[in-house]
């Protein structure tokens, strides 16, 4: 062994051109994770047997080991060809046996060294190795600069590094052969294994100290890098730490102050609500921002109920709640008209629009605007169409809605800032697909608060409102599911964009008859039933049915008709009660006991006498009087038309609370007839002599159109000529000056009311005919109905042939009749001249 040795010695001390270079042979070391280079000392803890062997064998060898790194750290027994050929001759110093059977051993590295043959590898590996000398190269200068750069970033990483003591920097400084000074140096390094064992391969010295100097440039940015990333975790870390310790610190104060258990217990609670809702992505967001702020601030502070007010209102919306539509239209129209008598126009076009509807999914066609007086069904024709489609109902007033932050609601800025009434209305309803009646829109109005029919503009049109904005949730809402119908007396009211986006359909009112039916099938069964009354045997007779539509209500629609059999019903359940306790019944219309029968005579006494009157045939022909007729918003009327002509100086008064229009007719109904004198065999000068006074009674009520015009010009031909009036006839339409007969509007109710009151035969403009349609078959057969195109038709059907009685009594002098005692009205002059200077009497 000491022969081995002493030819290691000897060939470190060789020159390179010896020839006496030897291989030695030597136990070999495996070493899992470490390159030991010479000159380096390093601890080794030995656990394989191969290698505790192999030590053991080397201390009984001079202590000299072969030491060489693994390809693979992590083989356990290795091949010879999972060890790198060129390892360390090394120096075991010292050797300590654990009691775990282990072995620590401290290696000295002495040469680079190559395997060159592998002589046994049972027990322990045993290797032929050939000692590598190093190749220092001619240029001394290249490895002095090159030295002299390894020792600067060395020096630079010790700075950086306090792991590298000054001592170590001292000492390595002080080695001036470059081998040894870069391999020092590469120990202390923890480069990796495959780095090191590059190092240890190369050979060439200044090769060896440029990647060296590489490699230690490389570690510096590497741990530049890593100081830098490590100090922003450390801030990371120290922020986190501090949130956590003041809001610790936050939650001790609240404790103290006793808020803390119900608080948290209520935030536990919100938490998990707000887990639990599904909402879109956006106001999860915007929900779990707010609840952070709201976690942070004092719970009964004001800001505190704001931000939970807020995601109350946001989770509580119906963002995906939704009821199960039904398509079937067969279905849907059974119960529209289970619902409601008659609307057939309407209740068709209804179903057209849930066909389409059902065919698209989303409704991106016109809104519904259901228009007509009140109480004809609108709200409740809504109500139904959510019915028949399996939709939630909800309603939403807009009559005297003037602010636009009532539709599209307030900032949160405002202190007691809510949503507007559309999210409201759909939080209430919980389901984002309903029916949503928006009533009266054109009762909205606009100020200075902003013009609520933009914001609703904006709600209703299907381009926009798949992101409506409140103003308050400042979240997009879809309202695209929801099925909007609108309802409004007028369209006048209704602003033109709106009007745009709306299919109006009309409901223009009830006849008498359709009332009847209403009331038979719809009204009284509902009203016994909600006065409990349902298993009482009550019945209205046809006429008492009547009367009450009659006399007792006044209207285009049925709601009073409705109050008015509620007031009955009422009435009899108090009768039933008074009855059970012994008591004496009241006005009742009792038959037997338990048996009520409604008659027009008991109507009286449950709903007093009469309230409404209306015209009806007069009882004999007259001179002068012209039954015309008239349309309003509660249906036809009768209009009584009298004209009286009086000696005097050509003076037309017009009486009876009447409009410019009106007014107007009755001068050009006394043009007419003064072209038509001769015709109509009048003294040409008539309108010089006579006073001609026309009163359309009922002054109270305002009056005014054109479509009195006719009748208007009858009355006074009829005055003139003293040829009396047929009673039976009617008439309605307006006249030109020569003559001839313009259509007008509201036939239909204008004959029903013909039909009430008991006339036979009806004078209408010819070009009305095509409105005769719309008239029931019941009424048309009672009524003769008479087209006519000119005045001279009407005078033929109206007038008697004969004139009744004497001339015009023309005894009374103009003088004599005081212009004061006249009826306040128009006095026109037919004779503007002298007359000029008479007192005008004012116009009403
Ligand atoms: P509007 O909204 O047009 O003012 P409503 O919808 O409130 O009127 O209707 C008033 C009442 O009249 C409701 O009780 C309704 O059921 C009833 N009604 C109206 N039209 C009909 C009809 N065609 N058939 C049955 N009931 C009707």
């Amino acid at each position: 062994m000491r022969r081995q040795l002493k030819q290691l010695m000897a060939f470190l001390h060789r020159r390179k051109d010896d020839d006496s270079m030897s291989k030695i042979v030597l136990p070999l070391l495996p070493l899992r994770d470490i390159i030991v280079f010479p000159h380096m000392v390093a601890p080794l803890f030995v656990g394989r047997a191969k290698s505790v062997s192999a030590l053991t064998e080397a201390m009984s060898r001079e202590k000299s080991v072969f030491l060489s790194a693994q390809k693979t750290a992590e083989l356990d027994s290795p091949g010879p060809g999972d060890i790198h050929e060129i390892g360390t001759i090394g120096n075991v110093l010292q050797m300590l046996h654990l009691p775990d059977g282990t072995v620590k051993a401290l290696v000295e590295g002495k040469a680079r060294a190559k395997i060159s043959r592998w002589l046994a590898t049972d027990s322990f590996f045993q290797v032929e190795a050939v000692p590598l000398v190093d190749q220092v190269g001619m240029d001394g200068a290249e490895i002095h600069a090159l030295r002299r750069a390894v020792l600067d970033a060395f020096g630079r990483y010790a700075k950086i590094n306090r792991n590298i003591s000054k001592e170590l920097f001292t000492s390595i400084r002080g080695i001036s052969d470059p081998s040894r000074f870069s391999d020092t140096i590469a120990s202390h390094f923890a480069f990796e294994i495959g780095r090191k064992q590059e190092l240890l391969e190369s050979l060439v010295v200044p090769r060896r100290l440029s990647t060296l100097l590489k490699l230690i440039r490389m570690e510096i940015e590497v741990f530049q890098v890593d100081q830098r990333i490590k100090g922003r975790v450390k801030e990371q870390m120290e922020r986190t730490q501090k949130n956590y310790y003041l809001s610790e610190k936050m939650r001790a104060i609240k404790k103290e102050m006793g808020a803390e258990d119900d608080a948290t217990e209520e935030l536990d609670d919100l938490e998990r609500k707000i887990r639990r809702r599904r909402m879109p992505r956006e106001a999860r967001k915007k929900v779990w921002q707010e609840f952070k702020k709201l976690r942070m601030m004092t719970p009964m502070s004001a800001e505190a109920t704001v931000v939970r007010n807020y995601i109350d209102w946001i989770i509580s919306l119906p963002w995906f709640d939704r009821t199960r539509v039904n398509t079937d239209i067969d279905e849907a129209e059974r119960i529209l008209d289970s619902e409601h008598y008659g609307l057939e126009k309407p209740k068709e076009r209804i179903l057209e629009y849930l066909a389409v509807q059902t065919l698209m999914e989303k409704i991106k066609g016109p809104i519904l605007c259901l228009v007509g007086p009140p109480g004809v069904g609108k709200t409740s024709v809504a109500r139904s169409v959510a019915n028949a489609t399996g939709r939630k109902f909800v309603r939403l007033s807009l009559g005297g809605v003037r602010d636009e932050a009532e539709i599209r609601g307030h900032r949160r800025t405002y202190i007691g800032a809510m949503p507007g009434k559309i999210i409201q209305s759909l939080k209430k309803v919980g389901a984002r697909n309903p029916v949503f009646c928006l009533d009266e829109v054109d009762k909205m109005s606009t100020d200075f608060r902003g013009d609520p029919s933009s914001a609703l503009l904006e709600v209703l049109d299907p381009e926009q409102n798949y992101g409506f904005n409140d103003h308050y949730l400042d979240l997009d809402f879809d309202l695209t599911d929801i099925l909007f119908i609108t309802t409004a007396n007028t369209l006048h009211g209704i602003p033109l964009p709106l009007q745009d986006r709306m299919e109006i359909i009309r409901l223009p009112g009830y006849t008498e008859i359709e009332k009847r039916r209403i009331a038979r099938d719809y009204l009284i069964p509902k009203q016994t039933g909600a006065n409990g009354l349902s298993g009482v045997d009550i019945s209205f007779t046809p006429n008492a049915e009547m009367e009450i539509i009659r006399h007792h209500t006044r209207e285009a629609g049925v709601r009073n008709l409705e109050r008015q059999v509620a007031a009955i019903c009422r009435k009899i359940a108090r009768d039933i009660v008074r009855d059970k306790n012994g008591g004496k019944a009241a006005a009742g219309s009792r038959e037997a006991k338990g048996r009520y029968r409604i008659t027009e005579k008991s109507v009286g006494k449950y709903l007093g006498p009469p309230k409404f009157r209306h015209g009806s045939v007069e009882k004999k022909d007259q001179v002068g009087m012209v039954t015309g007729l008239a349309w309003t918003q509660v249906g036809g009327e009768l209009l009584s038309v009298e004209t009286l002509i009086m000696p005097g100086k050509g003076r037309l008064t017009v009486t009876g609370k009447l409009g410019d229009v009106m007014k107007e007719s009755c001068q050009a109904a006394v043009s007419y007839t003064r072209s038509r004198s001769k015709t109509l065999k009048l003294d040409p000068e008539f309108y010089g002599k006579y006073d001609i006074h026309i009163h359309v009674p009922e002054g109270a009520i305002p009056k005014d159109g054109p479509s009195a015009g006719i009748a208007i010009s009858t009355s006074l031909s009829s005055a003139l000529t003293r040829r009396a009036v047929h009673r039976d006839i009617a008439m309605t339409g307006e006249i030109t000056l020569r003559g001839r007969v313009l259509p007008i509007g509201g036939l239909k109710e204008k004959v029903l009311a013909a039909h009430r009151g008991g006339i036979t035969r009806v004078l209408i403009p010819k070009e009305n005919e095509k409105d005769l349609k719309d008239i029931p078959a019941s009424v048309s057969r009672q009524v003769e109905i008479i087209p006519v195109e000119h005045m001279d038709e009407v005078l033929f059907h109206a007038l008697l042939t004969e004139p009744d009685g004497d001339e015009p009594d023309l005894s009374l002098k103009a003088d004599e009749l005081p212009a004061d005692d006249l009826p306040s009205g128009v006095s026109i002059d037919l004779v503007p001249k002298k007359e000029r200077e008479e007192k005008q009497p004012a116009i009403n």
